[in-house]
Protein backbone atom coordinates (compact mmCIF):
# COMPACT_ATOMS: atom_id res chain seq x y z
CA UNK A 1 0.00 0.00 0.00
CA UNK A 2 3.50 2.43 0.24
CA UNK A 3 3.67 2.01 -3.35
CA UNK A 4 -0.07 3.10 -4.02
CA UNK A 5 0.97 6.28 -1.96
CA UNK A 6 3.37 7.24 -4.42
CA UNK A 7 1.26 5.63 -7.43
CA UNK A 8 -1.98 7.95 -6.61
CA UNK A 9 0.53 10.71 -6.21
CA UNK A 10 1.80 10.26 -9.82
CA UNK A 11 -1.64 9.87 -11.51
CA UNK A 12 -2.68 13.27 -9.76
CA UNK A 13 -0.08 14.85 -11.29
CA UNK A 14 -0.55 13.19 -14.73
CA UNK A 15 -4.05 14.48 -14.34
CA UNK A 16 -3.04 18.03 -13.26
CA UNK A 17 -4.64 18.04 -10.18
CA UNK A 18 -1.06 19.06 -8.13
CA UNK A 19 2.17 20.57 -9.92
CA UNK A 20 4.88 18.76 -9.12
CA UNK A 21 5.68 19.51 -4.81
CA UNK A 22 1.91 19.93 -4.16
CA UNK A 23 -0.32 17.40 -2.45
CA UNK A 24 0.43 15.05 0.24
CA UNK A 25 -0.86 11.48 1.29
CA UNK A 26 -1.24 9.59 4.46
CA UNK A 27 -1.85 6.07 5.76
CA UNK A 28 -2.78 4.76 8.80
CA UNK A 29 -3.00 0.30 8.90
CA UNK A 30 -6.02 -1.26 11.02
CA UNK A 31 -5.50 -0.39 14.93
CA UNK A 32 -2.01 0.97 14.41
CA UNK A 33 -0.26 4.30 15.81
CA UNK A 34 1.84 4.63 12.93
CA UNK A 35 0.60 7.22 10.21
CA UNK A 36 2.86 6.99 6.47
CA UNK A 37 2.93 10.22 5.51
CA UNK A 38 4.73 11.76 1.86
CA UNK A 39 7.89 14.00 2.99
CA UNK A 40 7.14 18.73 2.42
CA UNK A 41 8.29 19.66 -0.59
CA UNK A 42 9.44 16.41 -2.47
CA UNK A 43 8.34 15.96 -6.23
CA UNK A 44 5.43 13.87 -6.25
CA UNK A 45 6.10 12.22 -9.19
CA UNK A 46 9.50 10.13 -8.00
CA UNK A 47 7.58 9.15 -4.43
CA UNK A 48 8.18 5.48 -3.64
CA UNK A 49 8.22 3.58 -0.35
CA UNK A 50 11.61 4.88 0.93
CA UNK A 51 11.05 8.29 0.41
CA UNK A 52 7.65 7.98 2.92
CA UNK A 53 7.92 9.22 6.66
CA UNK A 54 6.96 6.74 9.38
CA UNK A 55 5.60 9.12 11.88
CA UNK A 56 4.59 7.48 15.37
CA UNK A 57 1.31 9.16 16.51
CA UNK A 58 1.49 9.71 20.37
CA UNK A 59 -0.93 10.49 23.13
CA UNK A 60 0.34 14.35 22.99
CA UNK A 61 0.79 14.52 19.10
CA UNK A 62 3.30 13.16 17.28
CA UNK A 63 6.89 12.00 17.04
CA UNK A 64 8.81 12.62 13.57
CA UNK A 65 11.98 10.48 12.84
CA UNK A 66 14.93 12.99 13.50
CA UNK A 67 15.98 14.01 9.94
CA UNK A 68 13.30 13.72 8.52
CA UNK A 69 10.19 16.97 7.63
CA UNK A 70 7.18 15.50 6.48
CA UNK A 71 4.45 17.46 4.65
CA UNK A 72 3.37 20.25 5.87
CA UNK A 73 -0.46 19.15 6.21
CA UNK A 74 1.08 16.64 8.82
CA UNK A 75 -1.53 18.10 11.34
CA UNK A 76 -4.55 17.82 9.08
CA UNK A 77 -3.61 14.29 8.30
CA UNK A 78 -3.33 12.95 12.46
CA UNK A 79 -6.54 14.51 12.99
CA UNK A 80 -8.23 12.69 10.32
CA UNK A 81 -5.98 9.41 11.00
CA UNK A 82 -5.95 9.57 14.79
CA UNK A 83 -9.14 8.03 15.85
CA UNK A 84 -9.28 5.14 13.02
CA UNK A 85 -10.03 1.85 13.28
CA UNK A 86 -9.79 -0.17 10.27
CA UNK A 87 -6.96 1.17 7.67
CA UNK A 88 -7.42 4.61 6.18
CA UNK A 89 -5.98 6.71 4.03
CA UNK A 90 -6.24 10.68 3.63
CA UNK A 91 -5.27 12.24 0.18
CA UNK A 92 -5.01 15.84 -0.34
CA UNK A 93 -4.67 16.99 -3.61
CA UNK A 94 -5.80 20.27 -5.72
CA UNK A 95 -8.19 18.99 -8.75
CA UNK A 96 -9.12 22.09 -10.76
CA UNK A 97 -12.47 21.83 -11.83
CA UNK A 98 -13.50 21.25 -7.91
CA UNK A 99 -11.72 24.39 -6.92
CA UNK A 100 -12.96 26.31 -9.92
CA UNK A 101 -16.68 25.19 -9.42
CA UNK A 102 -16.41 26.05 -5.80
CA UNK A 103 -14.57 29.50 -6.59
CA UNK A 104 -17.37 30.36 -9.09
CA UNK A 105 -19.98 29.88 -6.25
CA UNK A 106 -21.14 26.04 -6.52
CA UNK A 107 -22.37 24.26 -3.16
CA UNK A 108 -20.18 20.70 -3.71
CA UNK A 109 -23.07 19.07 -1.77
CA UNK A 110 -25.77 20.09 -3.13
CA UNK A 111 -24.25 19.57 -6.48
CA UNK A 112 -23.60 15.89 -5.79
CA UNK A 113 -26.78 15.25 -4.92
CA UNK A 114 -27.55 16.18 -8.05
CA UNK A 115 -25.31 13.17 -9.90
CA UNK A 116 -25.76 9.64 -8.81
CA UNK A 117 -22.61 8.91 -9.70
CA UNK A 118 -21.43 10.78 -7.14
CA UNK A 119 -24.08 10.36 -4.38
CA UNK A 120 -24.40 6.64 -4.71
CA UNK A 121 -21.02 5.80 -3.92
CA UNK A 122 -19.23 9.34 -2.38
CA UNK A 123 -20.58 11.25 1.00
CA UNK A 124 -19.58 15.17 0.57
CA UNK A 125 -19.02 17.24 3.24
CA UNK A 126 -19.38 21.14 3.60
CA UNK A 127 -16.92 23.62 2.36
CA UNK A 128 -14.15 24.51 4.14
CA UNK A 129 -13.61 28.28 4.02
CA UNK A 130 -11.01 29.96 2.91
CA UNK A 131 -7.87 29.60 5.46
CA UNK A 132 -3.67 29.77 5.30
CA UNK A 133 -2.51 26.43 3.81
CA UNK A 134 -0.53 24.21 6.08
CA UNK A 135 -2.47 26.13 9.39
CA UNK A 136 -4.04 25.19 12.13
CA UNK A 137 -7.23 26.48 11.28
CA UNK A 138 -7.32 24.48 8.10
CA UNK A 139 -6.48 21.36 10.10
CA UNK A 140 -9.00 22.27 12.31
CA UNK A 141 -11.39 22.94 10.36
CA UNK A 142 -11.08 20.47 7.59
CA UNK A 143 -11.54 17.83 10.32
CA UNK A 144 -14.76 19.32 11.79
CA UNK A 145 -16.53 19.18 8.02
CA UNK A 146 -15.19 15.59 7.96
CA UNK A 147 -16.68 14.45 10.92
CA UNK A 148 -19.82 13.73 12.79
CA UNK A 149 -21.01 17.10 15.40
CA UNK A 150 -20.68 15.32 18.14
CA UNK A 151 -17.96 12.39 17.79
CA UNK A 152 -14.21 11.65 16.02
CA UNK A 153 -16.37 9.40 13.80
CA UNK A 154 -16.04 10.54 10.56
CA UNK A 155 -19.08 10.95 8.71
CA UNK A 156 -18.02 12.18 4.81
CA UNK A 157 -16.12 10.69 2.42
CA UNK A 158 -14.34 14.08 0.65
CA UNK A 159 -14.75 17.86 1.60
CA UNK A 160 -13.79 21.00 -0.53
CA UNK A 161 -11.23 23.96 0.79
CA UNK A 162 -12.16 26.75 -0.46
CA UNK A 163 -9.52 28.52 -3.48
CA UNK A 164 -7.41 25.38 -1.95
CA UNK A 165 -8.29 21.75 -2.72
CA UNK A 166 -9.96 18.78 -1.06
CA UNK A 167 -9.13 16.44 1.85
CA UNK A 168 -10.23 12.27 0.91
CA UNK A 169 -10.94 9.68 3.02
CA UNK A 170 -10.96 6.13 1.84
CA UNK A 171 -9.88 2.58 2.98
CA UNK A 172 -6.76 2.54 0.91
CA UNK A 173 -5.03 5.06 -1.13
CA UNK A 174 -6.95 4.32 -4.63
CA UNK A 175 -10.14 4.69 -2.71
CA UNK A 176 -9.86 8.13 -1.44
CA UNK A 177 -8.54 9.14 -5.15
CA UNK A 178 -12.01 7.88 -6.31
CA UNK A 179 -13.73 10.44 -4.46
CA UNK A 180 -11.60 12.80 -5.89
CA UNK A 181 -11.67 12.01 -9.46
CA UNK A 182 -15.86 11.29 -9.40
CA UNK A 183 -16.27 14.31 -7.55
CA UNK A 184 -14.55 16.28 -10.07
CA UNK A 185 -15.67 14.96 -12.75
CA UNK A 186 -19.47 16.46 -11.80
CA UNK A 187 -17.56 19.52 -11.15
CA UNK A 188 -15.83 19.92 -14.95
CA UNK A 189 -19.50 18.36 -16.11
CA UNK A 190 -20.83 21.35 -14.20
CA UNK A 191 -18.60 23.82 -15.18
CA UNK A 192 -18.90 22.60 -19.10
CA UNK A 193 -22.38 23.11 -19.04
CA UNK A 194 -22.62 26.80 -18.75
CA UNK A 195 -24.84 27.09 -15.82
CA UNK A 196 -24.33 29.56 -12.91
CA UNK A 197 -25.02 28.92 -9.65
CA UNK A 198 -28.13 30.57 -7.99
CA UNK A 199 -27.26 33.31 -5.76
ZN1 LIG B 1 -2.76 21.94 -0.57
Amino acid sequence: MLTAMGDVMRQAYEKGWITTRDGNISLCRRNSKILYITPSGWRKTIIHPEHIIKVQLTPAGCSIPKGTVPSGELDMHIRLQRYHKPTRAVVHLHPTNIIAAMYAGWDLQELSAEFPEVSRYTKVGPTVPVLPVTSVQLAHSTFQAMKEADTNILKYDIVGQKNHGVCAVGKNPWDAYEHIERLEHICEIVLKSGKSPKK
